[in-house]
């Protein structure tokens, strides 16, 4: 029941809980005091009650005293009867000093009690029914009997009852008053607790916690609703704290979020980000069966660019492509910046075959007009690489590999040009990627060799120099020429040891020459990156030192783009080496498109016409006519002509005719061992050249 009662007061409200708490303190205070006062009241009623018994008792006793005496029965019996008109007596008994019932009445009838009487009892005796009197009967001083009468307590209990039946409605009136009254009063205990409780829960339920509750002068619940605001000033500050590092926590989550995906000079997506489009894109492809196409568009002379003119330039360069770029796609094509100076491009839905070529076209087109910043005027072109879904492909492992297959292609292809990607591709990337591991592995081998083209002076049909030309001998494939790896050593690296072992072999091998009385110089090729390489000169020197060959002795051979790519610190690398003696060439001369300005600057001495060129003399009027502008031009600059790729007699005699001073080709001699060198000069004169001579 008590447990019962707990568990109904958990479940009210503070109110009602504080209402039931007043009552049931109110109830049983009043209760109690009733209690008293029906104490009092039966006390108080019984002793009258019996004061007035005992009254009677004593007026009947000395009444009776002479009946006793003469033993009058019906005197007795008279007497006690007129008791009669007072209502509370029951009975009335007078006893002789036998204890014999002399006489009686009774209000009901039946017998008289047996006497109870004794000396040592007292005087009355009290139950729950009535009070007995018990009266001696005296006559001079001699008792001669005793009476005894019962009042009933009835009187007393009807009397009780009425002031119950008046109180009891009194007091649940009273209750009543005291709920109404109580449920107007609690408010002000219960009011600031409700307030409390009302802003919890706004809290609670809007999160805001800038609410406050009002602050009661009483010092407790005061005191409540202070620590209750300070607590909210926490929460609220904290809260702040909270938001303001969130806030600061989701910028750097979205920087982090634009630096994962974008590319900060272009402000294109990155590879990253590509590669994520890409997987979501061939996904959707395969379920809707549609194509489309990867492109890899890789800038040609990026890296010339960034070196000559900087990497602000070279960053704007790069924003101007991005833009040009991006305005030849649809805008829902995907373009990317995925490393230095390569951009990726995907065109989805591309079902039709000529969407590929086409936008590849426009972008070649677009790439292909000059550039202008700061004033400078920049030709920086492109190869584009391009592989198709699922023609291709179907993973995109497998499309990024044939698009950077195809773009190699176009690379080397003369560049500013696009490949779709065909299976070949993937034979000439597996035989590069041979060649790599093995050209590592030839050095040590030993398995390069230089064979020597001669040079010749067409007057005196004296060789008067070599050109270098290096050959591999691979153990399987046999002997591979140099334009099938060199381009390979030069992507990795490896041309640099490879070219200093060119050079020590050359040097090596004029020495020899030289020893034997020969007067000749020697002709080494060198590749752009041995250029770059900042121990380049260092190391050109130490192997002359080493061998012990003069500076004035070694031409070496750079090709147009290496040295209109050349950034300064290339340019004061060739200024050393010809402050030193070495002599410098242009190779290939006239297959460069370049502008003629920059060879005045150069501390070049001879140039190369290309064989290109001489294969078409005498008779094609172009070729002829490119090659009197060489010729005029080198003289004009003082420079030496050497013409390369002479096959016939009369290229070389319409050469010697413009004034050409140096003859390389078959014509003179094919690329020829060392020792077939050797011979060769231990013959001083050659059939071939005889001839020439005589003519
Ligand atoms: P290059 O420096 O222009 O060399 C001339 C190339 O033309 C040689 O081819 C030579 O064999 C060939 N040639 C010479 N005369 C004639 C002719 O009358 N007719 C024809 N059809 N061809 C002729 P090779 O030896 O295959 O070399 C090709 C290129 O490889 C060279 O062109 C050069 O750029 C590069 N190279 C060769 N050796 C080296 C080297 O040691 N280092 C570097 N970096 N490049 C080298
Ligand atoms: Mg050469
Ligand atoms: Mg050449």
């Amino acid at each position: 029941m008590i447990n019962r009662i707990v568990r109904w007061a958990d479940r009210q409200t503070l109110s009602t809980r504080l209402k039931w708490v007043s009552l049931a303190t109110i109830a049983s205070v009043t209760l109690a005091y009733t209690l008293l006062l029906i104490a009092i009241q039966v006390g108080f009623l019984t002793s009258s009650l019996l004061a007035q018994s005992q009254a009677q008792a004593s007026v009947v006793s000395e009444n009776l005293a002479a009946a006793l005496v003469f033993e009058d029965h019906d005197g007795a019996a008279a007497i006690l009867t007129a008791l009669r008109v007072v209502p509370e007596v029951e009975s009335a008994t007078a006893y002789d000093m036998k204890q014999a019932a002399f006489a009686h009445f009774a209000r009901t009838p039946g017998a008289p009690e047996a006497f109870l009487a004794t000396p040592e009892r007292p005087d009355y005796l009290l139950d729950w029914q009535a009070i007995r009197v018990f009266q001696p009967v005296w006559v001079e001083q001699q008792r001669v009997g005793t009476v005894v009468l019962r009042s009933s307590l009835a009187s007393v209990y009807a009397k009780l009852g009425l002031n119950l039946a008046l109180t009891v409605p009194l007091m649940l009136l009273a209750m009543a008053a005291a709920w109404a009254i109580l449920s107007r009063l609690q408010i002000f205990v219960t009011a600031p607790i409700n307030a409390l409780s009302k802003v919890s829960q706004e809290i609670s339920l809007r999160g805001d916690y800038s609410l406050r509750t009002r602050v009661s002068p009483s010092p407790d619940i005061g005191a409540l609703a202070t620590a209750f605001n300070g607590m909210l000033d926490r929460i609220e500050q904290r809260e702040r704290d909270l938001e303001a590092e969130i806030g600061e926590r989701k910028r750097i989550e979205a920087r982090l979020d634009r630096l994962a995906h974008f590319d900060p000079v272009t402000k294109l997506h990155n590879r990253h980000f590509f590669n994520e489009r890409l997987q979501t894109a061939i996904s959707t492809a395969q379920q809707t069966r549609h194509s489309a196409v990867l492109m890899f568009v890789d800038l040609d002379n990026f890296k010339a660019v960034n070196d000559t003119l900087g990497h602000d330039i070279g960053d704007e360069l790069l924003c101007l492509v991005a833009r040009r770029l991006a305005i030849e796609l649809r805008s829902d094509d995907v373009i990317s910046r995925i490393g230095g100076d390569e951009f990726a491009i995907l065109l989805e839905n591309a079902s039709d075959p000529e969407v590929g070529p086409r936008i590849a076209k426009k972008c070649l087109a677009a790439l292909g007009e000059p550039i202008s910043i700061n004033g400078n005027e920049i030709h920086i072109g492109a190869s584009i690489g391009m592989s198709m879904f699922p023609d291709h492909g179907t993973d995109i492992h497998a499309l990024l590999k044939y698009a950077d297959m195809a773009m190699y292609q176009a690379k080397t292809s003369g560049k500013n040009a696009y490949r779709i990607f065909t299976p070949s591709m993937q034979d000439e990337a597996k035989k590069r990627f041979t060649i790599d591991n093995n050209l590592r592995r030839a050095l040590e081998r030993d398995e390069f060799l230089l064979l020597y083209q001669p040079q010749i002076d067409p007057c005196s049909g004296e060789i008067v120099s070599v050109e270098a030309l290096i050959r591999w001998h691979h153990p399987e494939a046999g002997m591979i020429n140099p334009l099938d790896f060199i381009p390979i050593a030069e992507e990795t690296g490896i041309i640099v040891p490879i070219g200093e072992w060119v050079l020590r072999q050359a040097c090596h091998d004029l020495k020899c020459w030289q020893a034997q009385g020969y007067e000749l110089g020697i002709a080494v090729n060198l590749s752009g990156r041995q250029l770059r390489d900042e121990s380049f000169v260092g190391s050109v020197l130490a192997v002359l030192q080493e061998t012990g060959i003069g500076p004035q002795s070694v031409e070496l051979e750079l090709t147009e783009s290496m040295l209109m790519d050349a950034a300064p610190v290339i340019m004061e690398r060739l200024h050393a080496l010809r402050a030193q003696g070495i002599a410098l060439a242009i190779d290939d001369f006239g297959t460069g498109y370049s502008s003629m300005s920059y060879l005045k600057n150069l501390p070049v001495g001879t140039l190369k016409i290309d064989r290109s060129f001489v294969s078409g003399l005498p008779d094609h009027a172009e070729d002829a006519a490119i090659v009197r502008a060489i010729i005029a031009l080198a003289g004009s600059l003082q420079m030496e002509v050497v013409a390369e790729g002479i096959e016939t007699l009369e290229q070389g005699q319409f050469l010697q005719t413009l004034g050409c001073k140096k003859f390389q080709g078959y014509f003179y001699g094919k690329p020829q061992s060392a020792s077939q060198i050797g011979q060769l000069l231990a013959q001083r004169t050659r059939p071939s050249s005889a001839g020439l001579v005589q003519a």
